[in-house]
């Protein structure tokens, strides 16, 4: 691969018949049309949140330096952006009046700025290396750049590594922001559309049910067409839990491939599975409230996946006092195990520190996590219980 330094091009040059499109968000053309902005392996444009492009602008106009940009040169000799879209993105908008920023305390866009200010930013230089090679050579450098502002995540920079057919198929369907059914899989998928969060997740469940990582999978499809058994796989699994269980906050981000592998072929009863899943979201010593889907999924068989919260200190130090005086008067042990027992310990009072709460009833048994099934126990007899 070569690469090349240039310094000759200046925001005017680059800016010179810039194309923006609004509708998708994208920079297209640039440099009197040589200069492709968004080529297939770059993100959407992601900086216009008023704070990351505004602050490009405000480093021309202070004329600090924009960082490091990189161009690939085409085989045709056309260049294309391979990093610094974000910021010629910014800039052109500014330059050709769809974006305004404050300037002197008012809002103004480009045509609004002092005719020296103006020359500045059309002259500022940039600093780009240009770079030419093979495709996979300049992919897997890619990879490795650090970009200046918002980082690549895992999935942009697979995306960028396995660009191709399939790749564009699957953005088309899971990363696409006007997909009416992105509202319907936000109750279950959590993150940004835009950053790729539900393409990834729907790639980790095909991946997982495959038994192959999600880099394998990109590059054994890398050049199909079609992405057929991703989207169906996909449907299945949220087809699934929209027809197991009613909608509720607690569902999103959860790991709905691995439940669907483990629980789909199952066959619950509909109405009871629900109901007592709005019994125990309703439970105020559940600690993790999501788990409560795979739990009942599971028939209860792991109460663990709850995290039930422990008796508040107050409790404790109440039913221990409580317990202590009644032992005290019977002349027995405070705890109620040891006291039924034919060894020394029958009559052992323990303090507080030596002693456990305990579920008089069993928390899985339907006993709550209140006072009134509190009972203190010492730390030999409550671990031989805990373990039953
Ligand atoms: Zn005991």
């Amino acid at each position: 691969m070569i690469a090349k330094l240039h310094t000759e091009w200046t925001v005017r040059d680059i800016c010179q018949g810039f194309i923006y499109n609004e509708y998708e968000g994208k920079g297209l053309l640039g440099l009197n049309g040589k200069l492709t902005i968004q080529p297939k392996y770059q993100r959407h444009y992601i900086y216009n949140d008023g704070k990351k492009d505004v602050a490009v602008i405000d480093s021309l106009l202070k004329e600090y330096p924009l960082g490091l940009i990189y161009f690939n040169k085409t085989k045709d000799g056309q260049f294309e952006v391979l990093d610094g879209q974000q910021r010629i993105t910014s800039f052109g908008r500014f330059v050709t009046g769809k974006l305004t920023i404050l300037f002197n305390g008012r809002e103004t866009d480009f045509t609004g700025l002092p005719e020296e200010k103006k020359e500045l930013v059309l002259n500022s230089k940039l600093v780009v290396f240009v770079c030419e090679g093979e495709e996979g050579e300049i992919l897997e450098w890619f990879q490795t750049i650090n970009i200046v502002g918002v980082k690549l995540n895992d999935q942009e920079k697979r995306n960028a590594v396995f660009c191709g057919p399939f790749v564009d198929a699957a953005k088309a369907v899971f990363s696409n922001t006007l997909n009416a059914n992105i509202q319907k899989w936000s109750h279950y998928i959590r993150g940004d559309v835009k950053r790729q969060d539900y393409l990834e997740k729907a790639l980790q469940w095909i991946s997982n049910a495959k038994g192959v990582s999600v880099d394998k999978y990109m590059s054994c499809y890398r050049y199909n067409t079609s992405i057929a058994e991703l989207e169906s796989y996909f449907n299945s699994v949220i087809d699934w839990i929209a027809g197991t269980f009613q909608m509720d906050d607690y569902m999103c981000g959860l790991e709905w491939g691995r439940l669907y592998e483990e629980y789909h072929s199952k066959h619950y009863d509909l109405i009871q599975l629900n109901n007592r899943v709005r019994e125990l979201l309703l439970d105020e010593s559940i600690g993790k409230c999501g788990n409560i889907y795979e739990y009942v999924l599971g028939g209860e068989a792991e109460p663990r996946l709850l995290e039930v919260r422990i008796f508040e200190d107050s409790t404790k130090k109440l039913v221990y006092t409580r317990q202590t005086a009644l032992a005290k008067e019977q002349g027995i042990s405070n705890c109620p195990l040891c006291a039924l027992s034919n060894d020394s310990n029958r009559t052992r009072i323990y303090k507080i520190g030596e002693m456990d709460a305990d579920h008089v009833t069993a928390w899985s048994r339907g006993g709550a996590t209140s006072i009134e099934n509190c009972q203190m126990l010492c730390k030999t007899h409550n671990r031989a219980k805990g373990n039953k």
